[in-house]
């Protein structure tokens, strides 16, 4: 398990800064909501966290250590997406083997991984199975397990459930918020959901083009945001 530290990042593509300089503690074991409007640099910020966008300038460190310029793969990080891409013609254990697989563990230590993550999931009985032949919701489970295999340090969402029914939202968002307390890894979290937003965080981020407007926690910021743009997301309808 690790805590994160975004220290002064930027991001520019070409000319136009994407991410005006942002910094953020998160504490092992928290789980960080970011919100704010559609381009606004979510997903960009994640993806730096991930290493899969370089920083144009800022630090960032995970557990302890700075990882701006490292691999992905050395960084203990694990990401969900919105659109989980599972191999069609692998069953769901081979699916959430997958990474270890890549990786050349051995088959013994990949068994019992996915073994692990389907329990925690909710999945044994469907191990066998193909991608086509489980739910939308069950789909995500099998991208979340794919990610769990790999026991990382922080877990990156980003917005993992909006392809989802409004129903399959709600369970899959406990599920997510029981995944939390029972491994209490770091979490951040990339959602449009109001309720998710409230529900799931210890704390919640407010970003507006590319930087934090504000931080705190669900209630703080539902009952006192700083400005009409904070209510906007977060705060009480009034
Ligand atoms: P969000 O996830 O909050 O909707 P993004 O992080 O996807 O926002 O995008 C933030 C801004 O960066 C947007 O204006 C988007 O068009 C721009 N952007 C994202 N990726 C690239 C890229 N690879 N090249 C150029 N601009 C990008
Ligand atoms: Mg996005």
């Amino acid at each position: 398990m690790a805590g994160l530290s975004l220290q002064s990042v930027k991001k520019r593509f070409g000319e136009t800064e994407v991410i005006g300089g942002v910094d953020l503690d998160v504490a092992d074991g928290e789980f960080v909501v970011f919100v704010g409007p559609s381009g606004c640099g979510k997903s960009t910020l994640l993806r730096m966290i991930a290493g899969l966008e370089r920083t144009s300038d800022g630090r960032i460190l995970i557990g302890g250590r700075d990882v701006t310029e490292e691999d992905p793969a050395k960084r203990g990080i694990a990401m969900v997406f919105q659109t989980y891409a599972l191999y069609p013609h692998m069953t769901v254990a081979t699916n959430m083997g997958f990474p270890l697989e890549m990786a050349r563990r051995p088959k013994e230590e990949i068994d019992r991984k996915v073994a692990e993550a389907a329990k925690i999931l909710h999945l044994e009985a469907y191990l066998g199975r193909k991608p086509r032949e489980l739910s939308g919701g069950q789909r995500q489970r099998v991208a979340i397990g794919r990610a769990i295999v790999r026991q990382p340090g922080v877990f990156l969402f980003d917005e993992p459930l909006s392809n989802l029914d409004a129903e399959l939202r709600v369970q899959m968002r406990i599920e997510i918020a029981r995944l939390h307390q029972e491994l209490g890894t770091t979490m951040i979290y990339v959602t449009h959901d109001q309720i998710e937003a409230m529900t799931l965080a210890s704390r919640i981020v407010v970003l507006r083009a590319g930087r934090i407007e504000q931080v705190g926690a669900p209630l703080e910021l539902y009952e006192d945001p700083d400005n009409s743009f904070v209510a906007g997301f977060i705060g009480s309808p009034r």
